[in-house]
């Protein structure tokens, strides 16, 4: 059942992300809806068995695979008597553990402040649990509107600096001049950070977790003499938080005036043809879908992985797939120049280079028509 898989594709990336977070998964639900339930997002039968199993388990969190609406999340932290988060929450909770500049700290802690926000009661109802509740007056609504405006404030406060940020790097981006610039972009952990690595030999850190980048690095390569920059971006993901698509300006301003992408994919991944449309539907919404680009299937070493299974040998496994095979599917018939490689291995390297030589010479001839 496609459905199915969907949901278990689904389910093992929230888990991922959850381990990344630093958290152990010890049991996924699943419910099949038209759509959530305005009150508590799954059904009432569902958040009943949901809870006795924290009860009984010692469970220290619940976490949905959606944004939560702030009544949702309120009403099911009363119910189950349990943290609840949700993946716009947990996927800034990583953020947030990760941003190493102040840059990316302040675009972390103003996205976590917009979520905040319409939220704002939830942290009274905790405090009140804490307290024991007596004697505690209920939170009245002076002090939530004091917090609502010392947040609010904030806000400001981040914007006005998150500005002034976005300036200083827009100036260092018109001081780069002329030289053809190429941002790599795909979906989060497909090797972008490894292939940065190999081609400008120079150390980005690089791990099998989600987002292991935050903050966009930016490097000189030279391919054949051919000198041009080369970014390194965050990684996207499927349903990427609202609060930080817009938070993440800058960064993403590198891919909006970047002249070339490269768009790397790992092939070794069930979901890589999600993953792509993914990254399109980003591309699209911030308007650098018309760029120039190059498709690179990353991984190819790493195939069979999934299904190291002996019997498991029908064609859908895909073992083995030589170069050859792999020119054949439809990956290759593209509109795009594609090539596949392995950025751990360096397999194909010399022809994944000459692809990105041509399509940065394309772009540095069209700027200096009369140099060669
Ligand atoms: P990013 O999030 O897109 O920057 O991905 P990273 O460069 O951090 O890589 C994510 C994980 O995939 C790391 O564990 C890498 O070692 C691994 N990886 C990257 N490229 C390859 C590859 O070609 N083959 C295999 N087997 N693993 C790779």
């Amino acid at each position: 059942d496609q459905d199915e898989e969907k949901l278990t594709e689904y389910m093992d990336e929230l888990e991922f992300l959850a381990y990344t977070a630093g958290a152990t998964v010890d049991r996924r639900f699943t419910q099949k809806m038209s759509q959530p339930d305005s009150k508590t997002f799954v059904g009432s039968g569902k958040a009943l068995e949901i809870k006795e199993y924290v009860k009984e388990n010692e469970i220290g969190t619940v976490i949905f695979d959606d944004e939560l609406s702030p009544s949702q999340l309120k009403n099911l932290e009363r119910e189950m008597e349990v943290k609840i988060l949700d993946r716009t929450n947990l996927i800034l909770d990583i953020f947030a553990q990760r941003a190493q500049t102040s840059y990316a700290r302040t675009q972390v802690e103003l996205a976590q402040y917009q979520y905040l926000l319409p939220r704002l009661t939830r942290m009274w109802t905790h405090l009140e649990r804490q307290k024991g509740g007596i004697g505690m007056r209920g939170p009245g609504e002076t002090e939530i509107e004091t917090d609502r405006r010392i947040i609010r404030d904030r806000i400001t406060l981040l914007k006005d600096k998150l500005k002034t940020i976005d300036k200083q790097m827009a100036t260092q981006r018109n001081n780069r001049g002329k030289v053809v610039r190429a941002a790599l972009v795909g979906y989060t952990n497909v090797g972008k950070s490894t292939l940065m690595n190999a081609l400008s030999k120079s150390e980005v850190f690089a791990e099998n977790k989600l987002f292991a980048t935050l903050d966009t690095t930016v490097r000189k390569v030279v391919i054949g003499n051919l000198p041009f920059l080369l970014t390194d971006t965050v990684g996207f993901i499927r349903k990427l938080p609202t609060q930080l698509v817009e938070s993440f300006k800058s960064t993403l301003d590198e891919v909006r005036e970047a002249d070339l992408l490269i768009h790397v994919v790992d092939i070794s991944h069930e979901s890589f043809e999600d993953h792509i449309a993914s990254v399109n539907e980003i591309l699209q919404e911030i308007d650098a879908h018309r760029k120039p680009m190059i498709m690179i299937f990353n991984k190819i070493d790493d195939f069979s992985y999934e299904k190291k299974d002996e019997d498991d040998l029908t064609p859908s496994t895909r073992k083995n797939i030589s170069l050859d095979e792999w020119k054949k599917t439809w990956m290759a018939k593209s509109k795009y120049p594609t090539v596949f490689i392995s950025a751990l291995t360096k397999e194909n390297f010399p022809e994944m280079k000459k692809m990105i030589y041509d399509e940065v010479m394309k772009i540095h001839i069209s700027r200096f028509p009369y140099n060669d």
